[in-house]
């Protein structure tokens, strides 16, 4: 876990001297404008000012859609951006804005061409927002479930490779996705933008407790490994804490796989309850009829593990997936990738 490094870090600003916190939420930058007093003897300056966007400075135009983080709007901040305001329960929540820091804090150590650029954030309350690049193209979710897109096999495969480029990064940096789904990876010419990584959190600091699980957003179930999902039981709140792991992303991975082969979801019409149940003792989809090659179904197979030591790491996944045989694919480039709609149950 490599999480505890610069963003720990301040800067004397007479002698560039680099120290070293204890806990970053004890940082705030925002004492000369006013903001909350960070009590300091010295005239430190920290390292959060250099990804911190002051809100005024950001052009605002459409809202492109409310999700369960809060507002997206396409924005301008040196070129085209996504602006992601959040809803924040109390502006005056200390703690809510210590954890805020917490989290983004972490964003800004990825750098990698398959995770979407993240360019800094508001963190004066009660203006929340992370901004980041505008991604073009379309979700993956819009293409596989909106536009009804038949991803051959080859196309599947060079989506899914870069999916777990990113994702791989992400682990090595010790950042847990936590939100893995179609909706979160962008395409666009070919090239696959995750998004949304590590916000989990964020979004639970900013609405509270609220929600009922029983207002499941549609389509997330699918995502949740069985350990997860056996805790929304004994939780009955979607916003305590889950127990997402490098492994947890891993059994979402292979919800992604699955759609893009099958263009649907596992477990599709299935109540919300009948799907925690059925997962939370080790059922899966059926892949009986999947017509696609033997190595295609081991990737899924062993992603959706139930026991979660037992799912690969994404850099197998990377392997496994160079490993399926090429000429396969190029001698039955239309080779129909069908799926039982039931639950193997
Ligand atoms: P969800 O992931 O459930 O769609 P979000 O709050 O993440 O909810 O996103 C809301 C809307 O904003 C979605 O339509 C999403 O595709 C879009 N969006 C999110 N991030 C970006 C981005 N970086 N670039 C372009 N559109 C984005
Ligand atoms: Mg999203």
């Amino acid at each position: 876990n490599t999480s505890n490094d610069s963003d720990k870090t301040l800067i004397d600003s007479n002698t560039s001297d680099k120290i070293q916190l204890d806990r970053v939420d004890s940082i705030d930058s925002q004492d000369d404008q006013g903001g909350h007093n960070w009590k300091r003897g010295n005239s430190l300056s920290v390292t959060m000012k250099e990804w911190d966007i002051p809100y005024e400075q950001l052009i605002l135009s459409d809202t492109i859609g409310i999700g369960r983080f809060g507002t997206v709007y396409k924005g301008h901040w040196h070129g085209p951006v996504a602006v992601k305001v959040l809803a924040m329960d109390d502006s005056d929540n200390q703690a809510q804005l210590a954890a805020f820091k917490l989290e983004v804090g972490v964003l800004r150590k990825t750098r990698h061409e398959n995770l979407v650029l993240f360019m800094g954030a508001c963190m004066k309350p009660p203006r929340l927002a992370i901004v980041t690049s505008f991604c073009k193209g379309e979700t993956l979710f819009s293409l596989i479930h909106l536009k009804k897109d038949n991803f051959k096999l080859n196309k599947a495969l060079i989506v899914a490779s870069q999916v777990a480029q990113g994702m791989g990064y992400l682990h090595a940096r010790g950042i847990i996705h936590k939100d893995l789904r179609t909706k979160n990876i962008f395409v666009d010419a070919g090239k696959v933008i995750i998004t949304d990584f590590g916000l989990f959190n964020v979004t639970k600091i900013c609405r509270g407790n609220k929600k009922d699980w029983l207002s499941i957003p549609p389509g997330w179930l699918c995502y949740l490994s069985p350990e997860v999902i056996k805790t929304l039981h004994a939780r009955q709140n979607i916003n305590m804490d889950l127990p997402f792991t490098e492994m947890s992303d891993l059994y979402a991975f292979g919800t992604v796989w699955y759609e893009l082969l099958c263009g649907d979801w596992p477990f599709k019409s299935h109540p919300a309850e009948t799907i925690i149940w059925q997962v939370g003792r080790g059922m899966k989809q059926s892949l009986n009829t999947i017509g696609a090659p033997r190595e295609v179904k081991d990737i899924l197979m062993s992603c959706w593990a139930f026991k979660k030591e037992e799912r690969p790491e994404f850099s197998q996944i990377s392997k496994a997936l160079e490993r399926i045989p090429k000429h396969r694919l190029i001698r039955s480039p239309s080779h129909p990738v069908h799926l039982s709609r039931s639950a193997e149950v």
